[in-house]
């Protein structure tokens, strides 16, 4: 039997790596210009960090996680999502000394045991941003417009749609939960088997069921908004004051939940059109409590991350490989041995050189000039060396010329540069 890659783990062939190649371009470059800085955490954690982080009642930590035992008998596991690495960190590194407010970027592998489907996968990959030491609604805003900044570079602004919600905080959270705890048992023989658990355990997140019956009853349920106490609605507002200052269109949605515990006030998702029930392309909000959970300092915190996959779901079209400028065809040892100092003299410089590992026909290495798509060729074999000459052809003209061996390399250079 040969060996096959494990269910829900893919493999990035050179078509797919370029397009990814140029999602992380445009994220660095968006990411960079507004003054984020990149980190980069490790994929395995400690158990801990996810269970304490993400909360323990939720689908991630429940049924989702590759954890598994080391040979020290340490539990470990694969990081399913990036924030409560990067707050470990920062908390580990007492960062926030360095300066008061934090912006971070990362990109990278996450891991989760789902079922695998179009827009599903064990390992996928997110660009991450977290602002870390800022309770301002506009890093809120900041944020979003990153999430938003990316993804429409992609996908086309009319199929974006940009649902946000605030979970409330502390202070006004209770008085919510226990009004909704008291609806759920009502309404308990009406719920799935899922969201009969999560309404003891975590009764927010039966907003979050995919189950329609589940959404019909849950139309009727009381949604935080109406709870929001006068800190967190000021807040709120401020944020989409300022999302529309920044011009990007919302909705506001009651109902949208994230099934992460941290969450705290602000919670966005970003949808696109085409991508069938797995429609969300970013979503993030804020963690003002998380760093508490991890025995530091007061630290507020806010978000978000995109899922490439589903990035390059909305990506139209093939990247073309970059093109090659020169294939050089040498024939014979000696022209063989030249064409190496040519070959590193060019490569140095900048251009894209291509050549025959193997001395093939001129026939054979010219088809390969044309396989690699080269602009130009240049042709050496034993006469040409013996009369100190080279031909290079232009190989979307014909065109032909004979150059001096004499300098050859400066006057590659300068006739291949596009
Ligand atoms: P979903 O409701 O689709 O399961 P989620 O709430 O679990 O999403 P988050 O933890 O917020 O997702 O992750 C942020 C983004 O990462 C998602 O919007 C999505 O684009 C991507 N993502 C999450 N899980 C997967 C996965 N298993 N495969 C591919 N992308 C994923
Ligand atoms: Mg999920």
């Amino acid at each position: 039997m040969t060996l096959k890659a494990v269910k829900g783990f893919k493999d990035i062939l050179p078509e797919e790596a370029r397009k990814r190649q140029k999602i992380e371009e445009v994220a660095r470059q968006v990411f960079e210009g507004c003054g984020l800085q990149e980190v980069r955490t490790p994929i395995l954690e400690k158990t801990e960090v996810f269970a304490r982080g993400i909360g323990e009642h939720t689908d991630i930590v429940e049924k989702e996680m590759y954890t598994f035992k080391d040979r020290n008998g340490q539990l470990l596991t694969l990081r399913p999502e990036a924030t409560a690495g990067i707050l470990r960190a920062v908390i580990e590194h007492k960062l926030y000394n360095v300066s008061p407010v934090l912006k971070f970027y990362t990109m990278g592998p996450m891991f989760r045991h789902e079922r695998p489907q179009k827009g599903r996968l064990r390992q996928f990959h997110q660009l991450n941003v977290e602002y870390i030491g800022s309770d301002s609604p506009v890093a809120d805003a900041e944020v979003i417009f990153l999430a938003y900044e990316v993804v429409s570079r992609f996908a086309s602004e009319e199929d974006l749609l940009l649902e946000i919600n605030s979970l409330g905080c502390p202070q006004c959270r209770p008085l919510h939960r226990k009004d909704l705890v008291y609806f759920l048992k009502n309404n308990m023989e009406d719920l799935c088997k899922d969201c009969q658990r999560r309404s003891q355990l975590n009764p927010l997140r039966v907003f979050d069921c995919k189950n329609e019956q589940c959404q019909k009853v849950l139309k009727f349920a009381p949604v935080m908004k109406h709870y929001i106490c006068p800190e967190c609605a000021s807040h709120m507002g401020k944020v989409l004051d300022a999302l529309e200052a920044f011009g990007i269109p919302f909705v506001q949605n009651p109902y949208l939940v994230r099934g992460l515990d941290y969450y705290r006030r602000t919670t966005f998702e970003l949808r696109a059109k085409g991508l069938g029930a797995q429609s969300t392309v970013a979503a993030g909000g804020r963690y003002d409590g998380l760093s508490r959970l991890f025995d530091g300092p007061e630290l507020p915190g806010v978000g978000m991350a995109i899922g490439v996959e589903r990035l390059l779901l909305l990506m139209k079209g093939e990247l073309e490989a970059e093109e090659v400028d020169l294939f050089i065809a040498a024939l014979g040892s000696e022209a063989r041995t030249e064409a190496l100092y040519w070959l590193g003299y060019l490569r140095r410089n900048g251009l894209r050189v291509e050549y025959s590992l193997e001395d093939k026909s001129l026939k054979a290495q010219m088809k390969q000039a044309d396989r690699v798509g080269a602009r130009y060729c240049l042709i050496v074999g034993e006469r040409e060396m013996d009369e100190e000459e080279a031909i290079l052809r232009n190989m979307e003209t014909k065109e032909q010329e004979i150059l001096d061996l004499d300098d050859l390399p400066e006057i590659l250079l300068e006739k291949t540069k596009s």
